[in-house]
C-alpha cells in the first residue's frame, strides 16, 4: 500500500501538501481525514479547497454535520464532519450515501464515525500533533496498492 508520511512544521506547508496530494490522487474524490480535536482537519481541508478554487467561507460544519462549497472547475464540493452523530444511520439519514456517490469532491472529518458507509476506494488521511506544533501527516489510498 502506497503511504506517505510528512511532517509539518508550519501550517503554510499544508497548501502545497494538498496541491501535490490533489495531483498524485487525481482520480480520487472522496477524502476522509482522522484527527484529534485540533488536530488540524479543517485547516487541511480548507487547503483543498483553496486548491480547488472554491470562493466560498470555508468552515467547521459541525453544526450543519455539511457544508457545500462550489469549485469553479469542479462543481460542487462537500465538506462533513461527522463529529456529533452518535451513530452510522444519522449520517445515511442526512443522504450520506449519495454525497459520496454524485462524484464529486468529498472531505470527511471524524470518518470513524460513519466508517461502515465508507467505500474502500478513498484517500484516508491521518493527523497527529507531534511536539510542539509539528504535525505528522500520515496519507494512504484504501485498499488499492497501485495509486
Ligand atoms: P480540527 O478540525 O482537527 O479540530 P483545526 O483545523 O480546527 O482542527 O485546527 C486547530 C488549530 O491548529 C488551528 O488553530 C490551526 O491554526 C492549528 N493548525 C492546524 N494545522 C496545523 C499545522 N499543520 N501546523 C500547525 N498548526 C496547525
Ligand atoms: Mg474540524
Amino acid at each position: 500500500m502506497g503511504k506517505h508520511v510528512v511532517h509539518i512544521s508550519d501550517e503554510k506547508e499544508l497548501l502545497p501538501l494538498a496541491e501535490y496530494l490533489l495531483k498524485l490522487f487525481s482520480g480520487k474524490r472522496i477524502f476522509v481525514l482522522y484527527g484529534n480535536l485540533g488536530a488540524g482537519k479543517t485547516t487541511f481541508i480548507k487547503r483543498f479547497c483553496n486548491v480547488l478554487g472554491v470562493q466560498n467561507t470555508i468552515q467547521s460544519p459541525t453544526f450543519a454535520i455539511i457544508n457545500e462549497y462550489s469549485s469553479p472547475k469542479y462543481g460542487p464540493v462537500y465538506h462533513m464532519d461527522f463529529y456529533r452523530i452518535e451513530k452510522p444511520e444519522e449520517a445515511y439519514d442526512i443522504g450520506l450515501e449519495e454525497y459520496l456517490d454524485s462524484g464529486n469532491y468529498c472531505f470527511i472529518e471524524w470518518p470513524e464515525k460513519i466508517e461502515s458507509l465508507l467505500p474502500a476506494d478513498i484517500v484516508n488521511i491521518r493527523i497527529r500533533v507531534d511536539t510542539g506544533q509539528t504535525r505528522i501527516i500520515e496519507v494512504d489510498n484504501g485498499s488499492y496498492p497501485d495509486i
